[in-house]
């Protein structure tokens, strides 16, 4: 008999549980979200996205017992000296709302005087098989664009209304839910995981042929 390896999704977000879950179909996987085991939380303490994934996934793996899975993303300003960066999700404070981070961000960049400033998105994902592995699989995403100073859309969430997308001619709040996320900094880190994964976890069959 064979059976889906369990691997964690250190997310309580369940539109990122779906996406994960459809760019991960076809992989010997079945991706278990972290409300179901009651995991505390842990304190995004590191200074770059790939060591906050980590650090996600491995206290994820330790109190699962499963093998786990962390992003971490951010947007970074050029003109901001890269803030918000990792302190995206705190960035107007520990309990800010996503609306708050969005006015303090354009207050500084109006601070600036600067005019459609450079933008990117970026996004960290982490795999370890334990909390104890020694070689954490990591893979990135970018997702360059420029911030609008008038917030426009009314899809997505956090910076979206205000991250222009030069790509598609529109803040990335007014594409479709769809084209998001087939096209985002956290779909291409991703696609790069599931490249990477793919070698590791295919069916058992299959590595043992
Ligand atoms: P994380 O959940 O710790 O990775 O924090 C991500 C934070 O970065 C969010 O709270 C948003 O402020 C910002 N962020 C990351 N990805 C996106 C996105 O796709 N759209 C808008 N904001 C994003």
């Amino acid at each position: 008999m064979h059976s889906h390896r369990s691997v964690v999704l250190a997310s309580r977000n369940p539109g990122k549980l779906k996406e994960f879950r459809e760019m991960m179909a076809g992989l010997d996987v079945d991706i278990v979200p972290l409300p179901e085991l009651a995991i505390p939380e842990v304190e995004e303490s590191e200074d770059s996205f790939a060591a906050n994934a980590v650090l996600k996934a491995r206290h994820a793996a330790q109190h699962a017992g499963l093998p786990a899975i962390a992003d971490d993303s951010g947007l970074e300003v050029d003109v901001l000296g890269g803030e918000p960066g990792v302190r995206s999700a705190r960035y107007a404070g520990q309990c800010a709302s996503d609306e708050d981070n969005l006015r303090l961000l354009l207050y500084r960049i109006a601070c600036t005087g600067a005019v459609r400033p450079a933008a990117r998105f970026q996004c960290a994902m982490a795999f370890v098989s334990d909390a104890d592995d020694p070689a954490p699989v990591i893979a990135r995403g970018t997702w360059e664009g420029f911030v609008v100073m008038e917030p426009r859309g009314r899809n997505g969430f956090g910076y979206d209304p205000v991250f222009f997308v030069p790509t598609h001619g529109c803040t990335s709040a007014e594409l479709p839910p769809e084209v998001k996320n087939r096209i985002s900094h956290r779909a291409r880190a991703l696609m790069e995981l599931r490249r990477e994964l793919s070698a590791m976890l295919r069916p058992r069959s299959a590595a043992t042929a």
